[in-house]
């Protein structure tokens, strides 16, 4: 049987790069700097996610898109936000309707990947999501997943499942599942869905299963399995052929010998594979887009049909068909 493998893209939003807020509230400071000692981009362009939606087709990379349903806290990507380029908002949209959508499901991942919002007053609060989860129950999670699946559907991007910004919900996971079901359920009429909020890169024992099942109903926990090595691209100015192949080599050498991805392949694990959208851009250099490329053209030679790329979704049935 042919091995599943998926690619899940953490991250991206229309026009902004979230990474920026993130590296802000890190460091501390508006004018985040990069380990290079360059200014971490603010945006990211339009043209870049034609980039991708070029690679993803050619190489047939499938799995799942997050796109940010309140980028950052800056506003609803419904609506755009004050300095909004609104006619590149509109252009972002559409080619991810049109180029990313086949090949890969949308989540949100939750609503800013930045400050939490609150939703009386749409004000953003100190906490950033990541730590107001912590304190949070079903109750309060499910109308703030439920909105973010919401502002997704009004831009016609409706998700499968949901992907959580840092380890969001972790310390308060079953609530978190329950949310994440009910908020499916109301506002999508969903009863099969998905989530991805744990990783482990070491071992090769199969992690993703059902966390969640009653008669047809299912729940599914996506762990990714395959760390992010395309991240260091954004830290480095390199940009020639032998550090594309590097960097791709940490995933599947050339010989098809050495790397992550030849691990679980040779344990016969399906492949649940994260990146970032900032990894791929690489500060404006798309190194690490360059190396996805590389990557998928050594799968498809090196392993052809023994290998099946899907959406994240379509692994999720496949978990809970398996039981
Ligand atoms: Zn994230």
């Amino acid at each position: 049987m042919s091995l599943p493998i998926v690619l899940i893209v953490d991250d991206p939003a229309p026009l902004v790069n979230v990474y920026w807020w993130h590296a802000a509230e890190a460091q501390a400071t508006e004018n985040p700097l990069l380990a290079t000692g360059e200014a971490v981009a603010r945006d990211i362009p339009v043209d870049f996610l034609r980039h991708f939606a070029s690679v993803i087709a050619t190489r047939g990379i499938k799995g799942k898109f997050s796109v940010l349903p309140y980028p950052a806290g800056l506003g609803a990507i419904t609506d755009g936000w004050s300095g909004c380029d609104q006619a590149g908002l509109s252009r972002w949209l559409d080619l991810v309707r049109r180029e990313v959508v086949p090949l890969m499901d949308i989540t949100p991942e939750i609503l800013t990947h930045a400050r939490a919002l609150d939703l009386e007053s749409l004000s953003l609060l100190p906490e950033n999501e990541r730590a107001w989860s912590r304190h949070q129950n079903a109750a309060t999670m499910t109308p703030y997943i439920s909105y973010a699946l919401e502002i997704l559907n009004a831009a016609d991007l409706q998700a499968t499942g949901v992907t959580s910004p840092w380890d969001f919900g972790i310390d308060v996971e079953s609530q978190y599942r329950v949310a994440i079901r009910d908020a499916m359920r109301q506002v999508n009429g969903r009863s099969q869905s998905w989530y991805f909020l744990h990783q482990e890169i070491r071992d090769t024992a199969f992690r993703s299963h059902v966390v969640y099942r009653e008669g047809d109903s299912w729940q599914v926990s996506l762990w990714s399995q395959v760390g992010d090595p395309l991240w260091n691209t954004m830290n480095s100015r390199e940009t020639g052929a032998g550090y594309v192949n590097s960097i791709a080599d940490g995933y599947l050498s050339e010989d098809g010998s050495s790397g992550r991805l030849v691990e679980l392949f040779r344990a016969a694990t399906p492949i649940v594979w994260c990146t970032h959208w900032q990894s791929l851009y690489s500060n404006g250099r798309m190194t690490g887009l360059q190396a996805l490329d590389e990557i998928g053209r050594r799968i498809d030679a090196l392993w052809g049909d023994a290998i099946t790329w899907m959406k994240c979704s379509e692994l999720a049935a496949m978990i809970a068909q398996r039981g």
